[in-house]
């Protein structure tokens, strides 16, 4: 039985010890404690403090970006991101149907609307040739801007998500982009420490967006940044997420609506030191990846997901493809795998079939449909290993 194979393949790779293995878990083995107490003892536990300066530098330098502002999460920072790159109400914006409902949330919280397009199978992102061939049909630009010729809607964005830390195809989504006049805002939250062609995910677009939830490569327990190389775009993004106050050692001004977003000192402090371990974090998930695709290599129906040509990835969560004549057998793989202590799960359901998304605009998802049926996420945590 092919569940039960998989189920011996995880215990080889994993051992056979433990009770159970968890999907992902943070690993707290670095400068975590100290950098907290020194918040405690300092009493900078809040929204002022030198952890929240020092994040968003560091994480400036890991990524290239020239600019991070920390935010308080990532589902915030997209928000804000795609704001600054100027999505209205009633513009739509292209994102993934296969993706975690935070990317379409952001985008309905402007009042904008998800337009859902098509996964490609080599990097599980969206699909670039799928999208043009799609705009060439139903787009139309007019005065240096997208419109929708069914809806009449402006098309102001797309976001591209790097599934499970793989890059998108970003040389080809960057081209469609600029020939079809709308903005690029990266879904960067699962791929800290990703590259495409050398370039941090997160930092190809006018402005990308990270998350430093619980589950993710590195967490602040809960936190987020917007990544950017324009200076005005991310003095911007400070501002706003800090309640648009024009400094002033004593009176309190504010001269737009702002959003109180920032991310607290003490989340900072975890994210200092989270950030210092980052490197050899990133290396356990790259060696864990080879003790699975060595592992999985006898089994004809099921391939360990690859980076893409050309890029890096985290590794943040690693992913079984199972051939198409497998899709009936998800859920047996998923219900003997989590029985025997293996935490598993499928990828999220299409947003395309959720209830407050079903109305929305979309392009034919077979690929995308088929990609549900047939990934399955394995145990990730990086110190499943030791680098
Ligand atoms: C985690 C995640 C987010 C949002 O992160 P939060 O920090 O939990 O708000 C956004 N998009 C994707 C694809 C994610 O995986």
């Amino acid at each position: 039985m092919i569940k039960d194979e998989i189920v011996s393949i995880l215990k080889s790779v994993l051992g056979n010890g433990k009770e159970f293995i968890p999907l992902h878990e943070p690993v707290f083995n670095g400068n975590e404690w100290n950098y907290v107490k020194e918040c405690l003892d300092t009493t900078f536990v809040s929204s002022v403090g030198k952890f929240v300066d020092r994040f968003e530098k560091d994480l400036a330098e890991f990524t290239g970006a020239k600019h991070a502002v920390a935010v308080v999460n990532g589902t915030a920072a997209l928000q804000i991101a795609l704001k600054l790159a100027g999505v209205e109400e009633n513009d739509e914006v292209f994102i993934p149907s296969l993706t975690f409902i935070a990317t379409a949330n952001s985008v309905s919280y402007l009042k904008a609307h998800p337009h859902f397009i098509e996964n490609e199978e080599k990097t599980l992102g969206v699909s670039p040739t799928s999208l043009r061939e799609y705009l060439n049909s139903i787009a139309e630009v007019r005065s240096g801007q997208c419109f929708n010729k069914k809806t009449g809607n402006r098309i102001s964005a797309i976001v591209p998500m790097h599934t499970f830390g793989h890059p998108v195809a970003m040389d080809e989504l960057l081209a469609v982009a600029n020939d079809f006049h709308f903005k690029v805002v990266e879904d960067a939250a699962e791929s800290l420490g990703s590259y495409y062609f050398g370039k941090h995910t997160g930092t190809l677009g006018l402005l990308g967006t990270l998350s430093f939830n619980g589950n993710k490569t590195i967490t602040t327990g809960g936190g987020g940044a917007i990544l950017t190389n324009n200076k005005e775009l991310a003095i911007l993004a400070k501002h706003i997420t800090t309640t648009a106050k024009i400094p002033h050692p004593w009176e309190y001004t504010h001269d737009v609506i702002g959003y109180n977003y920032r991310l607290p000192n003490l989340n900072a402090a975890l994210g200092c030191a989270q950030l210092e371990k980052l490197p050899e974090l990133l290396e356990s998930k790259r060696k864990l990846f080879h003790l699975y695709e060595n592992a999985f290599s006898t089994m004809a129906e099921v391939k360990i997901q690859k980076e893409p040509n050309g890029c890096k990835s985290n590794y943040w969560l690693q992913t079984l493809v199972l051939k198409p004549s497998l899709v009936g057998e998800r859920d047996n793989i998923l219900s003997a795998t989590n029985s025997a202590g293996i935490m598993t799960r499928p990828a999220w359901t299409l947003l395309h079939k959720l209830k407050p998304y079903s109305h929305c605009s979309k392009m034919n998802l077979p690929v995308s449909e088929s990609l549900e049926m047939r990934l399955i996420n394995i145990p990730s945590s990086s110190n499943l290993i030791h680098a």
